[in-house]
């Protein structure tokens, strides 16, 4: 079997458990993976490029054939750029299907050498997202279990919660 490079795009906005989890499975069948934290000028993001790539890289350092860069363009020339085969997407529930479906089916119409290969998580992440994970800290919530160490600090910081981890001080109080 040829050993293959693959790359694993995505926002990572922070990097979750589902994220590692798909990349320590992936670590395990490619010769390397490239994680590519996507440049998108148009979206929103509440950590930078820059802590978006210094999280990631904290919390994969043990990954010896993992590395992480940016990148700016469609997911075609990355794989290429990066002489790379295989593009890594996780896949949740059904709900990510038809746009996992569509984005490796155009793939693969504008480079016929594109192949996705789609992992599936642990059960227990299959809840797991992102924005969820921002929306909970935002509000006060713990997600210790949720993201590594690094990013519940980071999060803690960028938030300035000083009430993290419970309800803030002087919120409003559920009404019985
Ligand atoms: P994007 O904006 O490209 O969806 P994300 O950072 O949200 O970027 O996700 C990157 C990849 O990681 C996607 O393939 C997504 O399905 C996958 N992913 C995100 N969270 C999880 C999770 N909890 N379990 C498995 N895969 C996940």
């Amino acid at each position: 079997m040829p050993l293959v490079k693959a790359i694993y795009p995505g926002t990572f906005d922070p990097i979750t458990n589902g994220h590692l989890d798909i990349l320590s499975r992936a670590a395990q069948l490619f010769e390397e993976v490239q994680v590519v934290v996507a440049v998108n000028v148009r979206k929103h993001t509440l950590f930078t490029l820059d802590e978006r790539l210094t999280l990631i890289r904290e919390c994969t350092g043990h990954l010896g054939n993992v590395h992480v860069s940016s990148f700016q363009g469609l997911t075609v020339d990355c794989l290429r750029i990066f002489g790379a085969k295989v593009v890594i997407r996780g896949l949740r529930a059904v709900s990510d299907f038809e746009y996992e479906f569509q984005m490796a089916l155009m793939n693969k119409k504008m480079d016929a050498g594109c192949e996705t290969v789609h992992l599936m998580p642990s059960e227990q992440y299959t809840y797991l997202n992102s924005s969820v994970i921002r929306e909970i800290a935002t509000l006060g919530g713990s997600v210790a279990e949720f993201v590594p160490h690094n990013v519940e600090t980071a999060l803690r910081v960028k938030l300035g919660a000083p009430t993290f981890g419970g309800p803030k001080v002087g919120a409003p109080k559920a009404s019985p």
